[in-house]
């Protein structure tokens, strides 16, 4: 079984972001960034599976810039086998992320697509789903732990109250939350192996998708700056202080 694993290169998850003077939206001129964090859980989860012998190849896309081949080569250093660059220097939407995709699943046929349950640049938390409509394949959101059962795969979702189980035919999409598992660092000699494992470069076009934006972004602001607070010398203070504001 072939496993794809879609990764997003976004600003890192260290940095404080920058609201552009103008309102349009973040600074990213100058600013680290890295694999979205739960896509590198979602290449974590795929190396895993192939490891187990339950995949027999992973492959990693991004739909981005040139320099998204940097992170897809961090994936190759975790363990993917190749990758594919849908290169755009343009910002792309979940929607057409999710019918380019569709494209590469329809070339690639794999039997699981795991995609991180958000991109933390924009908090869209689509792409799956959306990928899953399109494709008319079930979908395990949230996962917490994946098994492969022969024709199916188990999918235990986090969600309000507890886990829900979920059993999927194959092929499905999969998407991953924080506790699924702990990504491993890349060692040196994967990291020089990956510069060596294949790396296709596509266009949007290829697939036939029209990537011009549908969604018009209004204002970016920054959060509200929070009041810093007190220190007290002791509880009889403290309990004076929660009365004064109306807390108890
Ligand atoms: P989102 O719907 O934007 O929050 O993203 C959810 C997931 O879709 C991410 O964690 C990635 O696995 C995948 N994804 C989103 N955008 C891209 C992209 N430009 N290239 C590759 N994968 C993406």
């Amino acid at each position: 079984m072939r496993l794809l694993v879609p990764i997003k290169r976004v600003i890192d998850y260290n940095v404080k972001p920058r609201v552009k003077a103008d309102g349009t939206g973040v600074d990213l001129s100058n600013v680290k960034m890295s694999m979205n964090p739960f896509d590198e859980i979602a290449v974590e989860e795929a190396v895993r599976l192939r490891e187990k012998g339950v995949a027999s190849e992973v492959v990693v896309v991004s739909v981005g810039p040139a320099k998204a081949a940097e992170t897809l080569r961090s994936a190759l250093a975790m363990g993917a086998d190749r990758a594919i660059l849908v290169s755009t220097e343009d910002p792309v939407e979940p929607l057409a992320v999710a019918k380019i995709l569709a494209g590469i699943v329809a070339e690639e046929t794999p039997g699981m697509v795991i995609l991180g349950k958000q991109a933390i640049d924009d908090d869209s938390n689509q792409t799956g789903q959306m990928l899953a409509a399109l494709l008319g394949r079930p979908q395990g959101t949230f996962a917490s732990k994946v098994e492969v059962d022969g024709d199916f795969v188990n999918v235990t979702r986090e969600v309000d109250g507890g886990l829900e189980t979920v059993r999927l035919s194959l092929p499905a999409i999969v998407t991953t939350d924080l506790r699924l598992n702990e990504p491993r660092y890349a060692s040196l000699p994967n990291i020089m192996k990956a510069k060596s494992k294949p790396m296709a470069t596509k266009a949007p076009g290829d697939y036939g998708v029209d990537t011009t934006p549908r969604l018009t972004v209004l204002k970016v602001t920054e959060p509200p700056v929070r009041a810093g607070g007190i220190k007290v010398a002791d509880v009889d203070a403290l309990v004076g202080k929660l009365k004064e504001l109306g807390v108890v």
